[in-house]
C-alpha cells in the first residue's frame, strides 16, 4: 500500500532475479575469453616474431655490408670518365664503385661509388676510355635468405594451426584453459566449514540430504539391501533461501571434496567448449570419488530445449552442454565410489524434462522461505554473531518478517548492527532490528525527499484511507504503522499491514478485504478532494492481480464457477504473475473480465462507504499525521479503535 511505490511488504521478498539476459551473457563469455587467453602462449608467439626479426635484419647485414666508400654525383663519375681518369669500375644493379687514377687532391679518396641510371650508352663509353669493367654476377640467395624463404613460412603455418587444433581437441592436456571445467575444490576446513548447524528453517530440506549425506558416509550400508544410490538431487527454491548454503553443509557434513561451479561457467562462445569442460569435470571428480559436484544456477544450462528457440547466442553451444551433461550423469556407475551432483535452481519449471528424468536429478528438494518458527531460528543463528542488547524480542522480529528469506534475515541483522554502531552504541537495541526490517522492506530512509505541501496531504488521507478499510476487514493482520516520511525508489508513504498469525490459506473473504484494502487509498482521495492522482497506481495493479488470480486461479466466482482459467506457468518462485490464459469461448474470457472487474468494482464501493461512515476520523488521524509524520504501536491502535463498520458495507459484500 505504499503511495506510488511498488515497495510494500509481502513483496519485498519477490527480489528480482536478474533474469538470463543474452547478451549479456554473451559479453561476459567475451570478457572470460579474452581472460582465458594464456599470456604464456601469446609471449611464446611474441617470441619468435622478434627472433625471426632479428633473424632477417641480421642476415641483411651479412649480405650488404654498409660500404665506406664516398658518394658522389653520377655526372662527376661520367665526368671523370671523359677526363680518363678512371682505373676500373665495378657496376652492380643499385652502385657502381670505381677507382680513380689520380685524386682530385691530395689524400682524397680513390675509390668512389655513385648510383647507376639507365644508360645504355655507358659500357661504349668506357671502353672508349680505357676503363676495366665489369658487372656483378646474378644474385645468388646466401644461406640465411634460403633459410628464411624455405623454413620460416610453413614454420608459422604449423605454429597457427596447432594453436587452433589445440583450442578444438580440449583434452585435458591444459594446453588451453578454454576446456577445462572452471569448478573450484570446496575443501572446507575446520573453521570455515559449513554444517546442517549453520542452515535452519528448512528442516524437510535438511532431512532430505541427510540421507544423501548417509549414502556419501556409508555407501555399502545401501548397497548390501540393492538401494540404488541417488545420482542427482536438484535443490529448488527462491533466491535467498540457502541452496547454496545446504549443499556446501552436505559437504560439510559428508567430508568429502566438494566440486562448485555455476551453470552460467558452461556456457562459452565456443560451440564444444562447454561440454569439454562437462566432460572435465566429471573426469576430475570421478578421481576424487567419492565427492559432490554442486551445479550452481543449473537453469542457465538446462533450460528446456524445445522452448529456447530464437534466443540470441550460444543456443547450440547451451545444448550441446546439456547433452553432455545427460551422458555424464548417465555414465558413472561405480557403485562404491558415488560422485553425487547436486543442483539448485530457482525456475526448475524451465528445466529441460530430460534432467528430471529418474537416473539425473530424480530427486528434488523443495527449500522454501521459512516459516515463523524457521525464521526464528535463523534470526537466532545471525544473532550470536552479534552483541544484542539484553531483552531484545527476537519473536516479535521473527512475526514482523513473513516472507523473508534466510539471506534477508542474515541482512537484516547486519543492518542493525550497522545503525547502532553508527550510533555509537555497543548492542544492537529492539529500535535498530525494527528500524533494519523498513529497510529491508522498503529501501534506505529518504528524508531529503521533499514533498510540496499539498502533496503531502493527498498521501496523509491517502494512507490514512488503507489504514482504516484495513483496520475493518477480515484476514489475519493488523495496521501496525503509518508513514508519510518518503523511501525507497518511489514511495511518497506506506501502510505497514503486520500479520498476527501465521497464514497459508486466504478466504476468499481475505482476499475481497484486501482488495478494498488496497482501494482504500484511491477511496479517500476521491472522498476528500473529488479527484485521483497518480499515486494509487501501484495499488490497483495489485487489486486487480489478486482479483484475476480469485476468478483465474482460484476459481472463487460464483458464476464462473471453480475452473482454473489460467494454466500453471511462469516461474513458481519469482511471483511470474503472467499466466496464460486457457483457450475459453469469447463468452467466457467476456465473462472472466466482468467478474474481475466486478470484484474491483465492489472492493471500492466498501472501501467508500467505510470511509463515508468514518469521515471524521479519516480527517483526523490525517491531521495528526501530517503533525507527526509517523503513527504507530498503541497510538495507532487506540487511534483505529474507534473505528466502526457501515451496516451496508457488510451487506454489499
Ligand atoms: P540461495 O543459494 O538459495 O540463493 P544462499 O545459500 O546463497 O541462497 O544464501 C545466501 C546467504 O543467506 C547464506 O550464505 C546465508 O548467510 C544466508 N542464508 C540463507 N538461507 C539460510 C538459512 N536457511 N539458514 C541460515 N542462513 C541462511
Ligand atoms: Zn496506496
Ligand atoms: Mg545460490
Amino acid at each position: 500500500m505504499a503511495f506510488g511505490s511498488p515497495a510494500r511488504r509481502g513483496e519485498r521478498v519477490e527480489a528480482v532475479v536478474p533474469s538470463l539476459d543474452p547478451f549479456r551473457q554473451l559479453r561476459r563469455m567475451a570478457l572470460r575469453q579474452d581472460d582465458n587467453r594464456p599470456s604464456r602462449r601469446f609471449g611464446l608467439i611474441n617470441l619468435l616474431l622478434i627472433g625471426l626479426g632479428t633473424l632477417f635484419l641480421l642476415s641483411n647485414v651479412l649480405t650488404n655490408p654498409v660500404s665506406q666508400v664516398p658518394r658522389v654525383p653520377y655526372s662527376l663519375f661520367i665526368g671523370q670518365v671523359d677526363a680518363d681518369n678512371v682505373q676500373r669500375a665495378y657496376i652492380t644493379s643499385d652502385q657502381i664503385r670505381y677507382e680513380l687514377k689520380t685524386p682530385p687532391a691530395e689524400g682524397a679518396p680513390t675509390v668512389l661509388a655513385t648510383t647507376p641510371i639507365f644508360d645504355m650508352e655507358l659500357p661504349q663509353r668506357l671502353e672508349k676510355h680505357g676503363v676495366e669493367f665489369a658487372a656483378a654476377p646474378p644474385a645468388k640467395p646466401n644461406f640465411f635468405t634460403t633459410l628464411l624463404s624455405w623454413v620460416v613460412p610453413p614454420l608459422i603455418f604449423i605454429l597457427v594451426l596447432q594453436f587452433f587444433a589445440r583450442r578444438q581437441m580440449g583434452g585435458a592436456q591444459g594446453a588451453l584453459s578454454f576446456t577445462k571445467s572452471k569448478a573450484k575444490v570446496y575443501v572446507p576446513d575446520e573453521e570455515s566449514r559449513v554444517t546442517f548447524a549453520d542452515v535452519a528453517g528448512v528442516d524437510e530440506a535438511k532431512a532430505e540430504l541427510t540421507e544423501i549425506v548417509d549414502f556419501l558416509k556409508t555407501p555399502e550400508r545401501y548397497l548390501a539391501i540393492g538401494a540404488r544410490i541417488p545420482k542427482g538431487v536438484l535443490l529448488v527454491g527462491p533466491p535467498g533461501t540457502g541452496k547454496t548454503l545446504l549443499s556446501k553443509a552436505v559437504a560439510g557434513e559428508a567430508s568429502v571434496p566438494f566440486f562448485i561451479i555455476s551453470g552460467s561457467e558452461f556456457v562459452e562462445l565456443f560451440v564444444g567448449a562447454g561440454a569439454a569442460r562437462v566432460r572435465d569435470l566429471f573426469e576430475e571428480a570421478k578421481k576424487k570419488a567419492p565427492c559432490i559436484i554442486f551445479i550452481d544456477e543449473l537453469d542457465a544450462i538446462g533450460k528446456s530445449r524445445a522452448g529456447s528457440m530464437g534466443v540470441v547466442g550460444g543456443n547450440d553451444e547451451r545444448e550441446q552442454t546439456l547433452n553432455q551433461l545427460l551422458t555424464e550423469m548417465d555414465g558413472f556407475t561405480a557403485k562404491d565410489k558415488p560422485v553425487i551432483v547436486l543442483a539448485a535452481t530457482n525456475q526448475p519449471e524451465t528445466l529441460d524434462p530430460a534432467l528430471l528424468r529418474p537416473g539425473r536429478f530424480d530427486r528434488q528438494v523443495l527449500v522454501d522461505r521459512p516459516d515463523l518458527s524457521g525464521r526464528r531460528t535463523i534470526l537466532d543463528i545471525y544473532a550470536k554473531k552479534v552483541k544484542l542488547s539484553p531483552g531484545v524480542d527476537l519473536d516479535r522480529i521473527a512475526q514482523a518478517t513473513s516472507g523473508f528469506a534466510g539471506a534477508d534475515l542474515a541482512n537484516l541483522v547486519n543492518e542493525a548492527a550497522l545503525l547502532a554502531a553508527r550510533a555509537m552504541r555497543t548492542s544492537v537495541d529492539q529500535a535498530d532490528l525494527n528500524e533494519a526490517i523498513e529497510r529491508v522492506v522498503a529501501g534506505l530512509e529518504k528524508r531529503s525527499r521533499v514533498l510540496q505541501p499539498d502533496e503531502k496531504k493527498v498521501v496523509a488521507y491517502h494512507e490514512v484511507g488503507h489504514a482504516i478499510v484495513g483496520h475493518l476487514m477480515p484476514g489475519g493482520s493488523k495496521v501496525a504503522k503509518i508513514s508519510i516520511v518518503p523511501r525507497g525508489m518511489a514511495a511518497l508513504g506506506y501502510t505497514l499491514q503486520l500479520p498476527t498469525e501465521e497464514r497459508f490459506l486466504n478466504s476468499k473473504d481475505d482476499l475481497e478485504g484486501q482488495i478494498a484494502t488496497l482501494l482504500g487509498g484511491r477511496s479517500a482521495e476521491e472522498l476528500v478532494f473529488g479527484e485521483v492522482t497518480t499515486g494509487a497506481a501501484n495499488d490497483l495493479q495489485r487489486a486487480t492481480d489478486i482479483a484475476e488470480q480469485m476468478v483465474g486461479t482460484y476459481g472463487m466466482s460464483d458464476t464462473l464457477g471453480p475452473l482454473a482459467y489460467d494454466k500453471q506457468g511462469g516461474s513458481r518462485f519469482l511471483g511470474g504473475g503472467n499466466n496464460p490464459r486457457r483457450v475459453v469461448s469469447d463468452a467466457t474470457a467476456e465473462a472472466i473480465d466482468r467478474e474481475v472487474r466486478g470484484l474491483v468494482d465492489r472492493g471500492h464501493e466498501r472501501a467508500l462507504a467505510i470511509l463515508r461512515h468514518n469521515r471524521e476520523l479519516l480527517e483526523s488521524i490525517s491531521k495528526e499525521i501530517l503533525e507527526k509524520e509517523v503513527i504507530e504501536g498503541d497510538a495507532l491502535k487506540g487511534l483505529l479503535a474507534t473505528s466502526v463498520l457501515p451496516p451496508e458495507a457488510v451487506a454489499a459484500v
